[in-house]
């Protein structure tokens, strides 16, 4: 518990531990900025990766570039799984000296721009932090999505989401309804299917799933790895040039089409039974919805102990009504239904300038500038914001890109002793107009399916419509121009536009006194905090 009368002061608050908030934090550190601090609920870091446990969890993204360039790591298996991912985050935090920053089971319950002192107001259920910046790497895959089944307060067994697996609750044995299809379903269905009774999953939408071109390192390759030089390095960047490939057919369903080819071989040669065959073909073009990679999901599912029907629509005390008015007797309930990806709940907590929350700014389709900042939230970066998703390439080759573009940004600001840094309204709007023209066609828009990545109003707001070649460059540099500068209102009380040069000068000293008065001289007090 933060025991202290006066809230405690940062330069920098970084929100959440997965792999984003720790990138961001490494690359604070390196430049030499340490006036920060990384807030984490949970009782360890880790986001998606501590939290998905369920069994079979693995990476969809071959691990070599599934992680930090700095931090290279001896994987034993091309798509490695999660306990070794997990490991590797923890790993890379200790060395990398992150873990004094870290303030475990603090859960921010809302931050909220202070006009007049022109910082955040960080409510946590640990007390209050006031911050000059604030990093946002909550991450767009971390609050589970469960649909509202008539019946579903009716049922009488034990009911849990993918991503909150109930290890206490033994499926050897049990009857287990599996309501979706997606990339984490078709990773823990093979594992359960062995030892449960049964096993009804719920299809609303048959994916498409392509061979998983998965093994361990044989000591040859690892010894390769380890010792000839430059051998990782031109792995990792053969993985980088074939997914970056991969991007650019998915801009153009016509080119996709021939990887469809690949995944009906799979499907013809895995599934015999012309009528399990034709339930399983899916009818939208490839890459619509990300693509699913499985050898073992296919034969689990033809096995006697496995019905496969279509979406679930009642569930009564103890079974499952599926559209086709057919009842199912389970005991479990498992969601692999996904998560609130376009009504990320971090944005209700987030009340900026104007005094209006994120979510009611978005109504339902988020935007921001290079998926980084938002007009009326200063001071306030976002990682792997609006539009910045990509289906293909690794979350790695985007974190670290906005990472350089934040401490950029830091660094710009300091140099012209601004406090006070919001992304022009006309840039983030005619940003945004340009990628959503780029998504007009896209196999992401017009494949034929619903994805998350489209949000409730229709609108794409997830997927990033260039290579991530396009996105590096543009993250490059903090573009200042496309910003407003300002010293604080008490200091100065004018807002200078970046093209102000004079301007800015006139302001630097007074700036420049009073953000090390209130910030970079008063660290957080690491004491009072409640951090094992
Ligand atoms: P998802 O891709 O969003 O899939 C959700 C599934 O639930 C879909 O099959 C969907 O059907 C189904 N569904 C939703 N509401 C339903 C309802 N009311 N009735 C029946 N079915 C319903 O979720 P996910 O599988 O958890 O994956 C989410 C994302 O997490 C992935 O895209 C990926 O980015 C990430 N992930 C990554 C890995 C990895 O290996 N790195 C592993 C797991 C997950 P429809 O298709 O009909 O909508």
């Amino acid at each position: 518990m933060i025991r202290h009368s006066d809230p405690a002061k940062t330069r920098v608050a970084i929100i959440g531990g997965g792999f984003s908030g720790l990138g961001v934090a490494i690359r604070l550190l390196g430049e030499g900025i340490e006036d920060f601090v990384l807030l984490e609920k949970g009782t360890q870091l880790g986001g998606t990766w501590r939290d998905n446990t369920y069994p079979g969890c693995a990476c969809d993204v071959p691990s070599l570039l599934y992680s930090f360039s700095h931090s290279p790591a001896q994987w034993s298996r091309v798509f490695a799984e999660q306990p070794e991912i997990q490991r590797y985050l923890l790993d890379v935090a200790e060395k990398k000296g992150v873990m004094p920053y870290v303030r475990l089971r603090t859960e921010v319950l809302s931050m909220r721009w202070d006009k007049a002192a022109q910082h955040w107001e960080i409510e946590t259920n640990q007390g209050v932090i006031l911050a000059q910046f604030i990093v946002a790497g909550a991450g767009p895959l971390h609050e589970p999505k469960i649909p509202r089944i008539p019946g579903h307060e009716k049922f009488k067994g034990t009911v849990f989401h993918s991503a909150r697996w109930r290890h206490d609750h033994d499926l050897a044995g049990r009857r287990v309804a599996v309501v979706g299809t997606g990339s984490s379903a078709i990773q823990f269905v093979p594992k359960i299917q062995p030892t449960a009774e049964s096993v009804v999953l719920f299809q609303r939408t048959a994916p498409w799933v392509l061979p998983k071109l998965d093994h361990r390192y044989p000591a040859i390759e690892n010894a390769a790895f380890r010792y000839v030089p430059g051998f990782r390095r031109a792995y990792r960047g053969a993985i980088y040039w074939i997914l970056e490939a991969l991007q650019l057919a998915q801009r153009r369903p016509r080119i996709m089409r021939w990887l469809q080819g690949i995944a009906m071989r799979h499907l013809r040669r895995a599934v015999p039974d012309p009528a399990l065959r034709e339930q399983l073909t899916p009818t939208f073009t490839m890459g619509c919805k990300r693509l699913l990679l499985s050898n073992t999901y296919y034969p689990a599912i033809q096995q006697p102990n496995v019905v496969v029907t279509n979406g679930l629509t009642r569930i009564a005390e103890d079974g499952v009504v599926g559209a086709d008015g057919v009842e199912h007797a389970v005991d479990t309930i498992v969601y692999a239904t996904g998560f609130e990806v376009t009504d990320p709940p971090i944005a209700e907590r987030i009340v900026g300038v104007s005094g209006t929350t994120l979510a009611e700014q978005w109504g339902g389709s988020p935007q921001a500038y290079l998926g980084t900042t938002v007009e009326g939230f200063p001071n306030f970066f976002f990682m792997v914001g609006p539009n910045l998703g990509n289906g293909h390439s690794s979350v790695f080759v985007l974190i670290e890109a906005q990472a350089d573009y934040i401490v950029d940004a830091l660094n710009t600001l300091a140099a012209r002793g601004a406090d006070y840094v919001e992304v022009r309204g006309d840039v983030q709007a005619e940003y945004n107009e340009r990628v959503q023209e780029a998504l007009a066609g896209t196999v992401w828009n017009a494949g034929g399916c619903s994805s998350y990545y489209l949000d409730r109003n229709g609108r794409n707001s997830t997927i990033y419509p260039w290579t991530t070649v396009d996105l590096r460059r543009r993250l490059a540099n903090f573009d200042v121009q496309s910003y407003r500068l300002s010293a604080p209102t008490s200091a100065v009380d004018r807002v200078l536009t970046s093209d102000d040069e004079s301007a800015t000068t006139n302001y630097e000293k007074s700036g420049r006194a009073l953000r090390s008065a209130v910030f970079a001289a008063r660290p957080m007090p690491t004491e009072t905090v409640d951090n094992p």
